[in-house]
């Protein structure tokens, strides 16, 4: 746990503050969704009602990008780097607890992240703006950063003892336990090249077979040889590998 703590603190850049990086992030999207939301203000009914939609169009995105630039040393390698190496070398399963309020620098993504994310989805608006006119483009722009803002929240929260998000009702069992427990078993440091893969609704996982539950079954590295792969980073932990199921 040591070694952890101070991998931790060594990756934590010099004068981070995590109110600065929560309210750069809150900023920038209010922003973004202001001018989405301007450019949807002639959006019908019909228009919203593909929000939905959206949503499930971003959960594959999700999907894609943490299995691919994230856990992939794909160039520029930036994102593998702060995602694979970072994060996950601060957090295996078994201590996916921040110690303190700084160790939200190896969580939340850099802020700027956003507008590239939004970038590499923009064919999905150009295509929304050529079929339903630049208030579809403007309701996906709504979509994706309602999106990008559940993601994030929820990512930080899994990453919080749960003892302290008991004193806030939120609870250690129920949608928001399992949800967790999805994610932790991401973090096992043999498999995060292999499961779980969506952070937030598991959809994509189910859909393309990456789901692995911890409850029962052989793990995916005794069924499919699937251990130690190009992605994976060896970290706290990395030896075990607990009985595990995908499906
Ligand atoms: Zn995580
Ligand atoms: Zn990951």
């Amino acid at each position: 746990m040591l070694t952890l703590i101070m991998t931790r603190a060594e990756n934590i850049p010099a004068g981070f503050a995590p109110g600065r990086q929560i309210a750069r992030t809150a900023v920038l999207a209010a922003v973004l969704l202001t001018v989405a939301a301007i450019v949807a203000r002639r959006a019908t009914p019909s228009h919203w009602l593909l929000i939905p939609a959206f949503w499930v169009f971003a959960n594959f995105f999700e999907w894609t990008v943490h299995r691919f630039p994230m856990h992939r040393p794909l160039v520029p390698r930036m994102m593998y780097r702060n995602h694979a190496g970072i994060h996950h070398g601060a957090f295996a399963d078994d201590s996916m607890a921040m110690g303190d309020a700084r160790e939200l620098s190896l969580i939340m993504m850099p802020w700027y992240t956003i507008i590239l994310l939004l970038l590499a989805a923009s064919p999905v608006a150009i295509v929304a703006a050529l079929i339903g006119g630049l208030p579809l483009a403007g309701i996906f722009y709504i979509g994706a950063l309602t999106y990008f803002l559940f993601y994030e929240t929820i990512h930080a929260l899994y990453h919080v003892a749960p003892e302290r998000l008991a004193r806030f009702g939120i609870g250690s069992h129920g949608r928001f336990a399992r949800m967790r427990a999805h994610h932790a078993r991401h973090h096992a440091p043999r498999r995060m090249s292999h499961v779980n893969f969506n952070v937030t609704v598991p959809l994509a996982d189910v859909v393309f077979g990456t789901r692995e539950r911890r409850d029962a079954g052989p793990s995916l590295s005794q069924t499919a040889g699937a251990g130690k792969g190009a992605g994976d980073v060896a970290g706290p932990g990395a030896a075990t590998d607990p009985g595990a199921k995908a499906i």
